[in-house]
């Protein structure tokens, strides 16, 4: 478990790590683009919203700084596509929540920065509570192999999904959370 804990601490740290959650979030952003607006089916043009998450090294901070959001060019209405980086409203960025919340020993806590009693239990309130009846957590339940352990988010994810290295694997879990494609 320290081997895991110490390649996830530098990870957290390495701005390549970032940019390919930006990449992905240009991805996302460009298949809302492309279907342009769901109101009226015109154009749509970025209109990014400026964010500071939390969580994020100064390296990182030009991948972590702005929110992809795209505007409608004939009625205006906002489009916001699904993002690996931010959760809704939250400050902390994605990653920092799903890692933090784990219950599980040794699950790569060393190089995550300290987080409040009181929002930490929200967050795993969250996960346990209005995660599962979201369209994702629906799908995700149906999709991870059975353990002999509760099923409890994000530990259900952190446990079950494997990939050839540290940063595949957790862009991949955070792009689980999203839901199916
Ligand atoms: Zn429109």
């Amino acid at each position: 478990m320290k081997e895991t804990s110490a390649v996830c601490h530098a990870l957290l740290q390495t701005p390549e790590f970032y940019a390919l959650l930006r990449r992905i979030d240009g991805d996302l952003a460009q298949l809302v683009q492309d279907k342009g607006c769901r109101h009226c089916g015109q154009v749509l043009h970025h209109a990014d919203y400026p964010r500071k998450p939390r969580g994020c090294p100064p390296a990182a901070w030009p991948d972590c700084d702005t929110r992809l959001s795209l505007c409608c060019a004939e009625c205006r209405k906002r489009t916001t596509p699904d993002s690996v980086r931010f959760l809704g409203r939250r400050v902390w960025l994605t990653i920092i929540v799903v890692l933090r919340s784990s219950r599980a020993q040794g699950a790569c806590l060393d190089g995550l920065p300290a987080i409040g009693w009181a929002t930490l239990k929200r967050w795993r309130q969250w996960w346990t509570d209005t995660f599962p009846k979201t369209a994702a957590g629906r799908w995700l339940r149906g999709l991870i192999p059975p353990t002999p352990e509760p099923f409890i988010y994000p530990d259900c994810l952190l446990q079950s999904v494997q990939r050839d290295t540290e940063d595949e694997r957790l862009a991949a879990i955070l792009r689980l959370l999203l839901g199916p494609a």
